[in-house]
């Protein structure tokens, strides 16, 4: 089977752990609008591979790698779920890491869809989940999605499969970086057995000139960046909400 791929990181170093192959599937159904590769978001923009290509190569990349592994990101990997299914398998057959980098968009539970995220689960060590918004409504006007998809996708993960997963969350002013998003946002994950490590990202407006070559307009034009500091503070918020559910406390939003 063949793949839609936007691009290939032979020397990954923040897409899991250790040195990573990152492959960029093409595809997303988001429009977050902080996104810094909207040149990912048509899969028609992709080039072809076959997953037995992308292992070839890997493999040339390989010692190199011995403490890392493949990872799959976008886009988003799910747009092309049975494509990166085929990948890991062939990738666990050769006993490499394989970690899936995604916001869950297109969870559901319809049996059909399960069966999907079941195989490919199968065939996951580790999953980067991107929680862009605690707040349903805050989701949908910073990304056009469904919070739902990624809240379900979570559940899932730590009722049917072994995955490990870590927490990804952008903080951008005016929408993510408010002390009640972030209190929530810790108390939902503090729930979660599954999940082995936290990683807040401050705003960086580093995709401006793509957009503009690409002719599109950015819409956040005037948001600040965000910095260390700030990502530190939010840190310290969603694990005092973290710390209250794990305790039994009550929420205080
Ligand atoms: S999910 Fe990723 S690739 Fe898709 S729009 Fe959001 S930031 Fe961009």
């Amino acid at each position: 089977m063949h793949g839609y791929i936007h691009s290939i990181e032979t020397m990954g170093t923040v897409d899991g752990p250790g040195l990573r192959y990152v492959v960029f599937t093409a595809g997303c159904p988001l429009r977050c609008k902080y996104c810094h590769n909207p040149d990912t978001w048509h899969i028609e923009n992709g080039k072809k591979m076959t997953s037995e290509e992308i292992m070839a190569d890997f493999e040339k990349y390989r010692p190199y790698l011995r403490s890392g592994g493949l990872t799959v990101s976008g886009g988003d990997p799910l747009v092309q779920i049975d494509f990166v299914t085929e990948l890991f398998e062939l990738a666990k057959k050769s006993r490499v890491h394989t970690c899936l980098d995604t916001s869950g968009t297109s969870f559901n539970t319809n049996p059909e869809r399960v069966k999907k995220f079941r195989k490919l689960t199968q065939f996951t060590d580790l999953v980067m989940l991107d929680i862009k918004h605690i707040d349903s409504k805050g989701y949908k006007d910073l990304t056009g999605g469904n919070l739902d998809e990624t809240l379900s996708f979570l559940d899932f993960l730590e009722k049917e499969t072994k995955c490990e997963v870590w927490i990804r969350h952008v903080i951008l002013k005016g929408y993510t970086y408010n002390t009640e998003y972030l209190y929530k946002l810790g108390y939902h994950i503090g729930a979660y057995k599954n999940i082995k490590a936290l990683d807040v990202l401050p705003y960086h407006a580093m995709a401006v000139n793509k957009y503009e070559n690409l002719g599109i307009e950015y819409p956040l034009k005037d948001m600040k960046e965000m910095t260390k500091e700030d990502a530190i503070k939010a840190r310290s918020v969603i694990e005092a909400g973290m710390a209250d559910r794990i305790q039994g406390n009550a929420a205080r939003y």
